[in-house]
C-alpha cells in the first residue's frame, strides 16, 4: 500500500477522495487554523493532520491562536527555518521555531521539519529538543550524516533524480528511516517543470519508490511495504 509522509491537499477534495479510495495513508499538513479546518472537513479521521506554524508565516504568529491547534493536532509541522524562499527575519522565524520544538516535546509529539537554507541551525535546534524527527525534503549536501546520526526520518520527494544531493540521501537513508512524499500536487509541478493532474497522485508515488528501490537495489514492491511500516510507525 503506498504512503505519502507529506501532503499538502490545497482545499483539494478530489485529491482527498482519491487517497481514501486508493488506501493511501498520507499525512496532511495544516500550516493555519484555517487550513486545519479545512483539511478535517476533507478528510474526516481518515488520514493524519500535522499542524504547525510554517516558517514563511513566522511573522504572523499569534500565539494564544495556535495553541488550541497545537493541542489537537498529534503531529507537529511543518516547522523550521527558510533562508532561501522567504524574507522573513531569521530572528523571527527561530523564536517561533524554537516555541513549537519545545511544545512538541513537551508534549511528546513527532515534528516534520522544513530546513531549507538553514539546514545548520536546524540541526542545532533539535539537538536540544530530543523527539521523534521527520525532516521533509532535505536538499543540502551538507549534514546529511547528522541528521542521521540523531535517528531522523527522511521523506524522498519527487526531484530525486534531478537533485544529486537527494539523490544521495535516498542511498544513503537506514531503510528502516526512509519515507517517500510528494508535498503535494503544486510541489510535483514545481519539480517536474510540467502541469501535472490529480489522477497521476498514485502514479507519482509509484515513480518515487521505483527511483529509490532501483537506487538501493531492492524490489519495489518491497520498498512499498517497508516505507508503509516506515511511516505506520513514526505515526505511532
Ligand atoms: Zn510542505
Amino acid at each position: 500500500m503506498l504512503a505519502d509522509a507529506h501532503c499538502h491537499l490545497d482545499g483539494s477534495a478530489e485529491l482527498a477522495a482519491l487517497q481514501r479510495d486508493e488506501h493511501i495513508l498520507a499525512i496532511i499538513n495544516c500550516q493555519s487554523p484555517a487550513e486545519w479546518e479545512t483539511n478535517r472537513t476533507l478528510v474526516g479521521t481518515y488520514q493524519p493532520l500535522s499542524f504547525g506554524i510554517h516558517p514563511w508565516e513566522a511573522s504572523d504568529l499569534r500565539w494564544a491562536a495556535v495553541t488550541p491547534y497545537l493541542e489537537a493536532t498529534s503531529i507537529v509541522g511543518e516547522i523550521g527555518m527558510d533562508s532561501v524562499w522567504t524574507d522573513v527575519n531569521l530572528l523571527d522565524q527561530s523564536r517561533l521555531f524554537e516555541a513549537q520544538l519545545h511544545f512538541a516535546h513537551d508534549h511528546r509529539k513527532p515534528v516534520i521539519l522544513h530546513t531549507k537554507g538553514c539546514e545548520r541551525a536546524v540541526l542545532t535546534a533539535i539537538r536540544k529538543y530530543p523527539n521523534r524527527y521527520l525532516v521533509h525534503w532535505y536538499a543540502s549536501p551538507e549534514y546529511q550524516a547528522d541528521y542521521i546520526r540523531l535517528d531522523c526520518y527522511f521523506t524522498i520527494g519527487p526531484d530525486v533524480l534531478t537533485d544529486p544531493a537527494v539523490t544521495q540521501l535516498a542511498k544513503t537513508i537506514p531503510l528502516n528511516r526512509l519515507l517517500i512524499e510528494t508535498d503535494g500536487l503544486s510541489a510535483v509541478a514545481w519539480a517536474q517543470h510540467r502541469p501535472v493532474q490529480i489522477s497521476e497522485y498514485p502514479d507519482i508515488l509509484r515513480q518515487s519508490l521505483r527511483i529509490v528501490a532501483n537506487l538501493r537495489g531492492i524490489a519495489p514492491v518491497e520498498l512499498e511495504a517497508q516505507v508503509y511500516q516506515n511511516l505506520q510507525r513514526f505515526l505511532s
